[in-house]
């Protein structure tokens, strides 16, 4: 945290208004209160994913029922979701279609290792959004990057990855490395159990910072550079003009094949920034989204690699390849993929989430210039978000940034008036079923913060 952008506002201050915060919390849900206290019993953390217990609030909140852009708790207190299970639901909650499919499908097999009529109008419909010709399903966006990551090591027989500095792919251990103060390839704080020192698989440089990718590709032992077209996970850091295309040319230059990650920057569009900037990707990967809340992800790769990877895939090793997983690609998934791609995350879906995103950087920008602040919001298509800092160019900027305790704050003080944001950062996700309303209740709520906070 800088202490020149947060200058008119006192830390004291902060913390009183996290205490009554607290207090108004517990207040609200004493019906999460008791159900989190039982989990606690027999579940690590109290919840069944390490990252439930990031959710703002003393205790997690349960929900009773999601629905579109919003859910209700099991207290009754009402909803509008902008974290949208983290992109999971970005299309919205319990879609008809997607229950329809799935329910349909359950009862006709759920998983057979076998394709089925399904198959083939994915292939069809990933290759026409996002423009790549073949495509491979996996279960998470997690699972797609890392059978990824073999086959680049395995067509270009070269070692390394190179990663952008406060990434996130996943729990992919080759992307868990960050850079120290002297430029070396380190551990990210907090990774639990890497298996080796990271800078043996690894390379990391700054984003927007295409000299650093050439001295890092020169080596001639960098297999693929994995990144996000722009970064969304250490804050939004968009990309400079030319960044991509230079990305692209270094990488052919010296022989590394590009990844894109398009699993939160499909939010730029329905083919993702890949379609709407142009991009030219070695390998595409995509997760989350496109199963509508179900696990699903898949990967696109170039007719090219295609062809050479049908060459070298060994028949009778074909499971022990390290690619694929027994329940990957199973009939359910594939039900709620073709659900959603055809009824969800199209262009007049765009049309209002877009929108909606500007009304609300609209809104917060308004209240924090209003009230004198340096902060600053940025909005990457249907996805937007508040930093208390200028926008950074990079991640090591954008993790210097981080106002722990400010953060901590503001989600609670938006989830005990009706507000959910992405736990991470100060995020807003727009699916197509948010309103004006939801973003003028937003507007009004975040206003309320900053005066709380400056007077
Ligand atoms: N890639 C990116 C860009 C992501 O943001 C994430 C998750 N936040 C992942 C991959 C991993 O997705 P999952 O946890 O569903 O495997």
């Amino acid at each position: 945290m800088s202490p020149v952008h947060q200058a008119s506002i006192q830390r004291k201050r902060i913390r009183e208004l996290l205490a009554s915060e607290d207090g108004r919390f517990r207040e609200l849900h004493p019906g999460s209160a008791a159900r989190a206290e039982r989990a606690a019993e027999h579940l690590l953390g109290g919840v069944p994913m390490p990252w439930m217990s990031r959710l703002p609030g003393a205790f997690p909140i349960f929900f009773d029922i999601a629905s579109g852009a919003s859910f209700t708790d099991v207290d009754g207190n009402e909803y509008v979701d902008f974290c949208l299970g983290d992109t999971g639901a970005m299309a919205g909650h319990a879609l008809e279609q997607v229950a329809e499919a799935l329910g349909r499908q359950a009862r006709r097999g759920i998983t057979t290792m076998m394709p089925n009529d399904d198959a083939a109008w994915v292939g069809e419909e990933l290759s026409r959004r996002f423009g790549l010709p073949v495509w491979q399903m996996a279960m998470t966006a997690t699972d797609a990057n890392r059978f990824v990551l073999r086959f680049c090591r395995h067509l270009t027989g070269r070692p390394k990855v190179v990663v952008m500095d406060w990434c996130y792919h996943g729990t992919v251990d080759e992307a868990f490395a960050t850079l120290d103060a002297d430029g070396k390839v380190r551990v990210r704080e907090g990774t639990v159990g890497a298996p080796v020192d990271p800078s043996v698989t690894t390379r990391v440089v700054q984003f927007n910072d295409l000299d650093q990718l050439e001295r890092a590709l020169a080596h001639g032992d960098v297999a693929c550079v994995l990144m996000e077209p722009a970064l969304t996970n250490i804050g939004i850091v968009l990309p400079d003009d030319g960044y991509l295309a230079g990305v692209r040319e270094l990488t052919r230059r010296h022989g590394a094949l590009l990844v894109i990650d398009e699993t939160h920057t499909i939010c730029v569009g329905p083919g993702g920034a890949t379609r709407a900037w142009g991009l030219e990707p070695d390998f595409f990967v995509i997760g989350k989204t496109i199963g509508g809340g179900m696990p699903a992800a898949a990967y696109g790769m170039t007719a090219d690699i295609a062809e050479r990877l049908g060459g070298s895939h060994d028949a009778e090793s074909i499971d022990t390849s390290g690619v694929g997983g027994t329940l990957t690609g199973n009939a359910l998934a594939l039900a709620a993929v073709r659900a959603t791609l055809s009824s969800a995350l199209r262009e007049d879906d765009f049309a209002r989430m877009v929108p909606l995103a500007t009304a609300w950087t609209d809104g917060v920008r308004a209240a924090y210039e209003a009230a004198g602040l340096h902060w600053h919001v940025q909005q990457l298509g249907a996805r937007a978000e508040y930093w208390f800092c200028p926008p950074p160019r990079n991640g090591a900027d954008a993790a210097a940034g981080v106002d722990a305790e400010l953060d901590r704050l503001m989600h609670l003080w938006a989830v005990n008036r009706g507000i959910l944001l992405t736990p991470f950062h100060n995020m807003a996700l727009f699916s197509p079923h948010h309103t004006q309303a939801d973003v003028d209740l937003h507007t009004e709520v975040f206003t309320a913060a900053v005066r709380a906070l400056t007077e």
